[in-house]
């Protein structure tokens, strides 16, 4: 059964009076996909494999999630039962996220496990389903051995494949599944979006949006994050501080900021605790271990995750130093820095605040090669000194 269909629900406006059940109801920013996958679950119309496209930050594994979790439970995700309890929680047995485990991508003996396992009998629910996180990793043999199973699926087994786009997805893959296209969502709307799930008034909702890259559903998450918040704010205080540290000061306040950088990773790891604690109860040793594993990768991904808000964060602080430059003062996101924000605009000229923006992608790309975060974080703030010490 090949169901070469693609569904476009983009370039639609926010509609009202849609209707969109639960789990779904929860999803943000994306109200056609929504109704869609809530439709198909109420009619019991769903396809044993998805592919979810769209950029980053558009609520694809939310949405992964939410659909895993109307599947696995009797009642198309109630909310209430214990499947769904397990699925929010991220400690449902039969509902496995893949990633990849090379470097490269998927290792054929990943992939091997992965169809091994499709053929075994759900633990908890009537139904399994596997989230394939990088679609687009998915290539030569692994992707050859994947393409039978994906065509034809054990009964009771739902694929969901997430990638950035459909083209980047080999079309061998891409056609056996219901192709889903997320839209990235403006901030004009994902504002007052933010403003009514966080129950945040609109300063927050752009100060959430800001340090998290424009993503509505990471700023959704940075919200809930006590650990989010105040990494921003340290972020901010260290380059605030800068004009009147000296070099070994700069070096320490970088050490310090590393601390900060570990503590939502504290949350991550007190949920892997949860679910190890969970999946005690009835995971064989290898599903264990195997669920280790992923938790370590999670880890990683998390890690480089909050890194990017350190640059994100940094990165509007800068770009309200400039729109402030140029008398755009509503435009300023970071309104509890202004007082420190308007003294580093008033004593620098806009080309070194755009050669401290360049500097920050330089800080991030040396560390995707690589570089230590404490160098390149420390090399960026001795220039963010520099540069606007220089006017002073
Ligand atoms: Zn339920």
């Amino acid at each position: 059964m090949s169901v070469n269909k693609t569904v476009s629900l983009t370039n639609n406006r926010q509609m009202k009076g849609i209707k969109i059940n639960p789990p779904f109801n929860d999803m943000t920013g994306q109200p056609l996909v929504a109704n869609f996958l809530s439709s198909a679950v109420e009619n019991r119309m769903t396809s044993h494999a998805y592919l979810f496209a769209g950029p980053i930050g558009a609520g694809k594994t939310e949405a992964a999630r939410l659909l895993a979790k109307a599947i696995v439970c009797d009642d198309g995700g109630c909310g209430s039962c214990d499947n769904c309890i397990r699925a929010s929680r991220k400690t449902h047995p039969d509902i496995k996220v893949i990633d990849p485990e090379g470097v490269q991508g998927y290792v054929s003996e990943q992939i091997r496990e992965l169809i091994h396992d499709t053929n075994l009998a759900p633990i908890r629910a009537k139904n399994k389903v596997y989230i394939i996180t990088r679609a687009d990793l998915l290539s030569g043999a692994s992707a050859n051995a994947f393409l039978k199973t994906l065509e034809e699926p054990p009964a009771r087994v739902t694929f969901i494949l997430l990638a950035r786009t459909r083209d980047s997805v080999l079309d061998t893959i891409a056609s056996r599944c219901q192709v889903i296209i997320f839209r990235s969502i403006p901030e004009a709307e994902a504002v007052p979006l933010l403003m009514e799930i966080g129950q945040v008034a609109q300063k927050d909702a752009r100060i959430a949006l800001a340090s998290t890259g424009g993503s509505a559903y990471r700023a959704k998450e940075f919200l809930r994050s006590s650990a989010a918040k105040s990494l921003r704010i340290k972020v901010l205080e260290t380059i605030e501080q800068l004009k009147d540290s000296d070099p070994l000061e700069v070096m320490d306040a970088t050490k310090e900021l590393l601390i900060y950088l570990k503590q939502p990773l504290d949350e991550v790891k007190a949920q892997h605790e949860q679910q190890l604690a969970e999946g005690g109860e009835f995971l064989t040793k290898g599903a264990l271990s195997a669920l280790e594993r992923s938790q370590k990768r999670n880890l990683t991904m998390r890690e480089r995750e909050t890194l990017g808000e350190v640059f994100h964060v940094m990165r509007s602080w800068l770009r309200d130093c400039l729109v402030l430059k140029i008398g755009r003062t509503e435009d300023v996101v970071n309104i509890d820095f202004k007082y420190n924000i308007e003294k580093t605009a008033a004593n620098t000229t806009e080309s070194a605040i755009a050669r401290c923006i360049k500097a920050v992608d330089t800080a991030e790309l040396q560390i995707q090669y690589n570089v230590s975060v404490q160098s390149a974080i420390e090399a960026l703030l001795f220039k963010i000194r520099e540069e606007t010490l220089k006017y002073v």
